[in-house]
């Protein structure tokens, strides 16, 4: 967030007292402006042949149905892929334009950049175009137009970001515990880094703790560093659902497009074996995605479903501005109090929009087409071109 401090300085100047009185403008550490600004970016877009944009993505994630969505409203397509990579971008037809690096990471090169923006390109993030890229980069040296709000990306990769983001909302979030000595019920307990969850673990009491600490670090899933940043969490026992919202900033209307759920590994391979086999076999749970399952949420909850992306898109005007842009995801667990508790949010395109390429239950009922979250956000675009409000999307 921006802030100006007013200085005063008094000079003292032949005996007469000079005031200076000048706007200083300062960032706290906690918020880093990137140095992509959106006046550069909108100086690209208006070289920009608006009837030639090419919606471009890096080649993992969810680029097959961003491009495939891109196409069917009209768009021509692109895609920077690694070399060797591009085989279901060429299979499934989905890009006219294929750019090749070496290694993902090399999509912020000045070069990949310079093919992008001659194409007319507007890039859409998704997760591994932010984690290979590197988020710094995103925010400082990528100056290519993008789709969404590039500045909220940080909100979700920064733990405690994420929860002031989701608990100013009034959203339910799993309580925080400050101290292991607190634990007085389960907990999970987390580490820093995207580890896929390893060494991640549940415990009851603070004697447990030290005792699955140790567990961990003997098997070198964890060293004192992880201990000293361990998260830890009430555990809340519910179903998984993963909400994918769409905020359009166009109509300022909050849509939720579809749900899905996690297919973990190894945790759900553990709970297929018995539970004396388990103790036996003792064996620690990951969290790996391997895939996800659509699901659709009991119809009593949407209420609450919708209430909290509204809320979450509220404060996200406040706190990272102009806030939400496109999509989001909200991953929660429901307890038998039916209570949507939320444990993570994704402030981009998720990977189980996956689940519904050829729309869901929810898109369908929205549009009576199928939707998909790759199609909303070309239709967004395709929008924005229409009323000449790209300034409102991309940064
Ligand atoms: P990471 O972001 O490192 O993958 P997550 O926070 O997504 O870790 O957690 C991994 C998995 O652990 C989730 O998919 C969910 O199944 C489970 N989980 C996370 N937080 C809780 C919690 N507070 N209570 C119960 N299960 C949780």
């Amino acid at each position: 967030m921006k802030k100006f401090q007013s200085l005063i300085i008094l000079i003292r100047k032949n005996k007469n007292i000079i005031i200076i009185n000048y706007h200083y403008k300062f960032f706290k550490d906690d918020e880093k402006m990137g140095k992509v600004k959106k006046e550069d970016i909108m100086s690209i877009l208006e070289t920009y042949d608006k009837e030639n944009i090419t919606i471009a993505t890096l080649g993992s994630h969810t680029a097959l149905h961003i491009l495939r969505g891109a196409k069917q409203e009209g768009f021509r397509t692109a895609v920077v892929c690694e070399k060797g990579k591009e085989v279901p971008y060429e299979r499934f037809g989905v890009a006219d334009e294929f750019i090749f690096v070496d290694e993902f990471k090399d999509i912020v090169n000045d070069e990949v950049q310079e093919q992008l923006k001659a194409m007319n390109a507007i890039v859409v993030p998704h997760g591994s175009f932010v984690a290979y890229a590197g988020l710094s980069n995103v925010e400082d040296k990528f100056n290519v137009p993008m789709f969404g709000n590039r500045d909220i990306l940080r909100w979700e990769a920064e733990r405690d970001k994420e929860r002031k983001m989701i608990t100013e909302s009034g959203i339910r979030m799993p309580n925080k515990y400050e101290n292991p000595e607190d634990i007085d019920k389960a907990v999970m307990v987390k580490f820093p880094g995207a580890r896929g969850g390893q060494g991640y673990f549940i415990c009851s009491s603070f004697e447990e703790f030290q005792e699955k600490i140790e567990e961990m670090k003997s098997r070198g899933w964890i060293n004192d560093d992880d201990v000293a940043d361990a998260h830890i969490e009430e555990y809340v026992c519910g179903t998984n659902y993963c909400i994918h919202y769409f905020y359009s900033a166009l109509k300022d209307e909050v849509e939720v497009l579809g749900m899905d759920s996690r297919y973990e590994t190894n945790i759900d391979g553990i709970v297929r074996i018995p539970a004396q086999e388990q103790i036996e076999a003792n064996l620690s749970p990951s969290y790996v995605v391997s895939g996800n399952h659509p699901v659709v949420i009991r119809e009593s909850l949407l209420p609450q479903v919708f209430e909290n992306g509204d809320r979450l898109v509220e404060t996200a005007k406040e706190l990272v501005k102009p806030g939400m842009n496109g999509p989001f995801c909200l991953q929660c667990l429901v307890n038998d109090d039916r209570e949507i508790v939320i444990f993570e949010m994704s402030a981009r395109i998720d990977g189980g929009t996956n689940t519904f390429m050829n729309g869901s239950a929810y898109s369908y009922i929205q549009f009576g087409e199928f939707m998909s979250m790759g199609r909303r956000i070309s239709r967004e675009i395709k929008n924005a071109i229409e009323e000449d409000r790209l300034d409102v999307i991309i940064t």
